[in-house]
């Protein structure tokens, strides 16, 4: 098993230690691992980061091992259109094994906060989401794979409570998923949705559509901020992965190793 997005203490938004994550990842009898904090960026409030230093990510990270779990180091890195310099120097400065592109702001709010229904509307707030993520893959090259798709929907604040269906929005959505084939990008299948809407992010119809599209990279993560989620709901996305794919996805320095299930 393999979970492939994590955060701990580095991100801004956990106060987990990551040793903690590792102690978590032995127990569930994880195989290997990947820690993917957060270095976001505000789309409207360009000086509102949330950042983490080198230094500090060397420190959590540099002298981390387990005998049991091979351990990547990576980031999440918040996608808008207009930061693309920043991703390259970021990478210039740490050899990463594996980014996560994710979009988090879409009209200048993240859907995890209340003002950005009321500021959006309950129902343009999906449809503005993803028109933001087509921007920004389609300006964004430097990112391995694009983080929980439809985030959108798993807000606390979103009205519906309800997934986002790849039927509901095909056209926007087939856009995006040829736009990563094309460009050698892949999806994940990110864990954190099940028990906020009762589906993976994205649900399976949109992994069979990034298949259909020529996609060949898949990777699953459980998007944990603390120890009690590692691991959490892998099983069910690996099968998703091992039915559409018959395989799963791992980084090193970059570069996709294929798991075959
Ligand atoms: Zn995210
Ligand atoms: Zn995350």
């Amino acid at each position: 098993m393999f979970d492939y997005h994590l955060h701990s203490k580095v991100s801004f938004d956990s106060s987990c230690a990551p040793a903690d994550i590792v102690m978590a990842a032995e127990k569930a009898g994880l195989k290997e691992i990947c820690f993917t904090d957060h270095y976001d960026f505000n789309d409207v409030y360009k000086d509102k980061r949330d950042l983490f230093t080198i230094e500090q990510y060397r420190t959590a990270y540099d002298s981390i091992v387990s005998p049991k779990v091979k351990i990547r180091r990576g980031v999440e890195f918040g996608l808008t259109t207009w930061n693309q310099k920043e991703l390259n120097d970021l990478l210039r400065l740490y050899d990463f094994d594996f980014v996560i592109g994710s979009v988090h702001f879409a009209g200048g709010y993240d859907p995890y906060y209340e003002a950005f229904w009321t500021h959006n509307g309950i129902d343009t707030a999906f449809e503005k989401y993803l028109l933001q993520s087509l921007e920004c893959v389609k300006s964004q090259n430097n990112f391995d794979v694009l983080g929980h798709l439809n985030y959108v929907c798993k807000s606390e604040h979103s009205p519906t409570r309800k997934p986002l269906y790849y039927k509901d929005y095909a056209d926007i959505c087939d856009e995006i998923m040829k736009t990563l084939a094309q460009n050698g990008k892949g999806m994940e299948i990110n864990t954190s949705g099940v028990d906020r809407v009762g589906d993976f992010l994205p649900s399976i119809d949109f992994i069979k559509r990034f298949r259909e599209l020529g996609g060949e990279v898949i990777t699953v993560g459980s998007d944990a901020h603390d120890a009690s989620r590692v691991g959490q709901h892998i099983a069910g996305a690996l099968e998703i992965a091992k039915d559409i794919f018959g395989y799963v996805c791992t980084f090193e320095k970059r570069k996709a190793v294929f798991h075959k299930l």
